[in-house]
């Protein structure tokens, strides 16, 4: 692996050959990566990752759910069986088998990646800025690459993509991960979703995912239009765990911060011949916010192409795209503020199984077990609103 820290010399340009570049080393490019290391075909292709900076801090949590084990699952730091939904309306333990829902943390993800990747004569690895791209060049900050016959492959994004009649949303959270002094927390049982918070800046709740008797990741998460003041999240937070859940005395270990885009706008997958992935590639479901398993199911999905000397891109079937108009209605459901958001997620919760809706929001369910969910859900109100973002 050789490095190159070009910041303080003048652009020069890098005449190596490469068969794939990947742009930005996040969970996305990181991920696929990684499957093309442990891809015997692909394992000696000749690689280059580029990001601005290298990953050095515990920048995020990525919280899923998985029936069987992932690709990722010896750095899995935490996984529960168990789960609750909160409410002021309904309550109740959450029915999730098969599947585990299961924590990694970001400095865990990153770490263990470059451990490999550093391992590998075939890779190199470039901090720099990407300034602009395509997939004849790629313009750094300090140097540009000459892609040839490379495939590309692209994780950022400045901005959304705008487009008219389209909804967005941002998920913001604000999380700390808080120490007691006393046992407090069960740590076989996470709190998926507690909506006891008030709704006055759109739809929020709050989850809890203890990692031991005494500690625990506990987040506040908005679904809005805009951001608030940074010291509203504080205020919200606080005034769940001391109200809420009744707990005064605790130290802060450590805050996570983030923004995740919501919207049905269409991410293009291709951009001037280069392939987008993971958020930039519109993998971020956009009624959850829920992204880390859709961006392994899509790495899988290129380097299983790739490995049938085929575009990356598989084609998505004109009836798999029904997915989309769920999200899109959900989405515009919850941007019209048509329906209270903890009232609708009570009564999803209530009268489905979470393994049912879990299956359901991966994508992954036949048509009749769509219309059973369907069933459980303000049917009148979800089919008009369906039929007019059909028609959009
Ligand atoms: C705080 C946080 C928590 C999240 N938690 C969850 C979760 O629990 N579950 C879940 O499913 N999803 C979660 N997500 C959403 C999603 O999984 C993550 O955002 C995920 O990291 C997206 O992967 P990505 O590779 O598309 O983008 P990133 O991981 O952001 O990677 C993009 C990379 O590109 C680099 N880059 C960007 N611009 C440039 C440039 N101009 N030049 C050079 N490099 C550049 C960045 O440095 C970065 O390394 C979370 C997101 C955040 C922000």
């Amino acid at each position: 692996m050789r490095y190159y820290f070009n910041r303080y010399f003048k652009l020069q340009n890098n005449q190596t050959t490469y068969d794939y570049i990947i742009l930005g080393a996040g969970c996305a490019g990181l991920s696929l990566l990684m499957r093309l290391l442990h891809t015997p075909k692909l394992n000696n292709k000749k690689i280059v990752l580029i990001d601005k900076k290298s990953k050095t801090s515990n920048d995020r949590t990525w919280c899923f759910w998985e029936n069987e084990n992932g690709f990722f699952d010896s750095i899995v730091y935490k996984k529960w069986d168990k789960l609750s939904f909160e409410s002021n309306v309904y309550s109740a333990p959450l029915t999730i088998a098969p599947y585990q829902y299961k924590m990694i943390r970001g400095i865990d993800f990153y770490n263990y990646c470059f451990d490999t990747i550093n391992q590998q004569s075939n890779v190199e690895i470039i901090y720099d800025d990407i300034i602009e791209f395509s997939s004849k060049k790629i313009m750094l900050l300090n140097s540009e690459i000459v892609c040839d016959n490379a495939i590309v492959f692209n994780t950022t994004y400045k901005n959304l993509p705008q487009q008219k009649d389209k909804h967005y949303l941002l998920q913001h959270f604000k999380g700390k991960i808080i120490e007691t002094a006393q046992h407090f927390f069960d740590p076989e049982k996470a709190t998926l979703m507690d909506f006891r918070v008030h709704q006055n800046h759109g739809t929020a709740f709050v989850y809890i995912m203890p990692l031991s008797p005494t500690q625990a990741l506990i987040e506040y998460t908005l679904f809005s239009s805009k951001l608030l003041i940074p010291e509203q999240y504080d205020i919200e937070l606080n005034d769940y765990i001391s109200n809420t859940l009744q707990l005064k005395n605790y130290i802060i270990i450590e805050e996570e911060f983030g923004v995740i885009p919501m919207t049905n706008a269409v991410f293009p997958s291709l951009q001037h011949g280069v392939h987008n992935i993971g958020t930039a590639g519109g993998q971020t479901k956009a009624s959850t916010g829920y992204t880390f398993q859709f961006i392994q199911k899509q790495s899988a999905s290129i380097v299983a192409q790739l490995v049938k000397n085929k575009k990356p891109f598989a084609p998505v079937s004109f009836f798999d795209k029904r997915f989309k108009l769920y999200d899109s209605t959900l989405l515009n459901i919850l941007s019209n503020q048509h329906l209270d958001g903890a009232t609708f997620f009570a009564q999803l919760y209530r009268r489905n199984t979470a393994a049912a809706i879990f299956k359901f929001l991966d994508n992954e369910t036949s048509f009749i077990e769509e219309l059973k969910i369907m069933n459980t859900v303000p049917r009148c109100l979800f089919t008009k609103i369906a039929i007019r973002e059909m028609f959009k």
